[in-house]
C-alpha cells in the first residue's frame, strides 16, 4: 500500500521520501482516506503510532485545493495539551508541506513565551495554528485570532488534555467555533470525560481502534532492576559506560533531583542535560532539541516529558525514580522501541519502591523479572526509611498546609494556568 493510494497527491511523496516512510502505518492507512473524505473521526491511537502524519497529510491535502485564510483567520486549528506537543506537530507539518504547489503557514502557540511574536505572526492569518488551550484564549481575547473560519478541528491526545485540566478551555475554544467543521479526536484512553467530549463533539465518526489501551511494543524489552537508592547514580554510570554511544532519557522524581543526577554525570565525564518544569521554555526547548540532534547523551527528565514527545531512535529510558500513577509508566518506557526499533526501559527498584513497583506491575498486567546486576546487588536488610509505605513528595511531618499555604498555592496555579504553563498548573495541583 503507498500514501499515494490513500488518496494523497504525488506532490506529497518527495517530502515522505525524505521522512523514510515507506508504507502508511495502521492508524494512516484508515484515517487518510476517512479525512479526505470529509469525514468526523474517532482514533484510540498512542504517540508512537503515527497519528500525527494520519490527520496532517490529508489535512493538508484538503488545503492545497483551498484559498489561503484571511488575516488573523486560521483554517484548522489543532489542540494539544503541551508546548512540546505543539512545536513537534508544527515541525511535521512543515516537513510534510515542504514541496506542495501552495505555500502553507504553520504555527504552534503555546503559553510561557513572549505572545507579541505569536501576534505578529497570526496578522497574516494562517492555514494551521497549532494551540495549548490557554494561550489560544489569550490570543482571541486580544483579537489576534479569530475562530469564526476554522473548518478542521483536531484534538490530539485529549486524554491528556483533560487529565491537565482544560475542560473549561476547551469549553470556551469548541464556542467559538463554526458549527460546520470537521472534527477528529485522538485519544489514547478513554475515561468518562473523553466519552462525553466525543459524544458532543463528534458527527457521526469513523472509528479507528489501532493498538489496545498501553500495548506495548514487542521491541521493547522492560527490565526492573533491583538497587540501593544510594547506588543509583552509580549505577546509571554503569549502564551508561556499558552502552557509551547510546542515549539514555532518565526519568527522576523532581526538579531538583534531575539538576542533582545531571552535575553528578557531567562530573563522570557524561554529557548530560535536564528538561524539567523549572527551566524557561527557551532552555527546555533547547534541551531537547540538543537531545533530538544527538548533541548530548542523557538527558534527566520529569514526567514532562513523559508523553507525547517522539525522540526517534532513542535506545534506553531509565526510570531512576518510578513514576507515580501506573499510566506514566507506560508513557515513559513508550519514548523507546518506537516505530519498530528495539529499545529497553530500565526502571531502578529500591528497598521503598518494591510495593509501588508491584502496583505499576499489576494495574499495567506487566510480567517484568526483577534482577539484580553484580557490583550493585541490593542490600538484603532494608533501611529503616525505606518501611515507609509510600515515596515521593510527602507533607513533610508534624506541619500540615495551613489555609494561607493552599490560597497562595492555588494563586500560583492558577497564575501558571493563565500563563499557559500546564505542566506547573498540573503538577502544583497534583502535590497540592
Ligand atoms: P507519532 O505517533 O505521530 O508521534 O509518530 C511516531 C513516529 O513515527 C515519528 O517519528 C514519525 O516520524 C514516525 N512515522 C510516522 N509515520 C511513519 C511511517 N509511515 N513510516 C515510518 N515512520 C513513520
Amino acid at each position: 500500500m503507498s500514501f499515494i493510494s490513500l488518496g494523497l497527491s504525488g506532490f506529497f511523496q518527495r517530502a515522505l521520501d525524505e521522512q523514510g516512510y515507506e508504507t502508511p502505518t495502521a492508524i494512516q492507512a484508515q484515517a487518510i482516506p476517512a479525512v479526505i473524505s470529509g469525514r468526523d473521526l474517532l482514533a484510540a491511537a498512542e504517540t508512537g503510532s503515527g497519528k500525527t502524519a494520519a490527520y496532517v497529510l490529508p489535512l493538508l491535502e484538503i488545503l492545497q485545493s483551498q484559498d489561503a485564510p484571511a488575516s488573523n483567520r486560521a483554517a484548522v486549528l489543532v489542540l494539544v495539551p503541551t508546548r512540546e506537543l505543539a512545536l513537534q506537530v508544527e515541525t511535521s507539518i512543515k516537513s510534510y508541506s515542504r514541496y506542495m504547489p501552495r505555500r502553507i503557514t504553520s504555527l504552534a502557540v503555546y503559553g510561557g513565551v513572549s505572545i507579541n511574536t505569536q501576534m505578529q505572526a497570526l496578522r497574516g492569518g494562517c492555514d494551521l495554528v497549532i494551540a495549548t488551550p490557554g494561550r489560544l484564549l489569550d490570543l482571541v481575547e486580544k483579537n489576534a485570532v479569530k475562530l469564526n473560519q476554522v473548518r478542521h478541528l483536531i484534538l490530539d491526545e485529549a486524554d491528556r488534555m483533560l487529565d491537565l485540566g482544560f475542560a473549561e478551555e476547551l469549553q470556551k475554544v469548541l464556542g467559538l467555533l463554526p458549527l460546520q467543521r470537521q472534527n477528529l479526536l485522538f485519544s489514547a484512553t478513554f475515561p468518562e470525560e473523553v466519552d462525553a467530549l466525543i459524544d458532543k463533539l463528534l458527527f457521526n465518526p469513523v472509528t479507528i481502534e489501532i493498538e489496545r489501551k498501553n500495548k506495548l511494543p514487542e521491541s521493547l524489552i522492560q527490565r526492573a532492576i533491583e538497587v540501593d537508592t544510594e547506588q543509583r547514580t552509580s549505577l546509571l554510570r554503569y549502564l551508561l559506560s556499558q552502552h557509551s554511544g547510546d542515549q539514555f532519557l532518565v526519568f527522576v522524581a523532581s526538579k531538583r533531583a534531575a539538576n542533582n543526577v545531571a552535575i553528578k554525570l557531567n562530573k563522570a565525564g557524561f554529557n548530560a542535560d535536564t528538561l524539567h518544569g523549572d527551566m524557561s521554555q527557551i532552555d527546555r526547548n533547547g534541551a531537547l532539541q540538543s537531545f533530538k540532534a544527538r548533541q548530548t547523551q542523557v538527558l534527566i527528565a520529569t514526567d514532562l516529558a513523559a508523553r507525547g514527545i517522539d525522540i526517534p531512535l532513542l535506545p534506553f529510558v531509565v526510570n531512576y525514580d518510578l513514576p507515580r500513577s501506573p499510566a506514566d509508566y507506560i508513557h515513559r518506557i513508550g519514548r523507546t522501541a518506537r516505530a519498530g526499533e528495539a529499545g529497553t526501559a530500565f526502571s531502578f527498584i529500591d528497598h521503598g519502591s518494591d510495593a509501588h513497583f508491584e502496583l505499576i506491575v499489576k494495574r499495567n498486567q506487566l510480567t517484568i523479572d526483577r534482577e539484580q546486576i553484580p557490583g550493585f546487588e541490593r542490600n538484603s536488610t532494608p533501611p529503616p526509611e525505606a518501611l515507609q509505605p509510600t515515596k515521593g513528595p510527602q507533607p513533610i511531618k508534624g506541619k500540615r498546609k495551613s489555609k494561607k499555604d493552599k490560597l497562595r498555592e492555588a494563586a500560583e496555579r492558577q497564575k501558571a494556568a493563565e500563563e499557559g504553563n500546564i505542566w506547573l498548573a498540573a503538577t502544583r495541583k497534583n502535590q497540592g
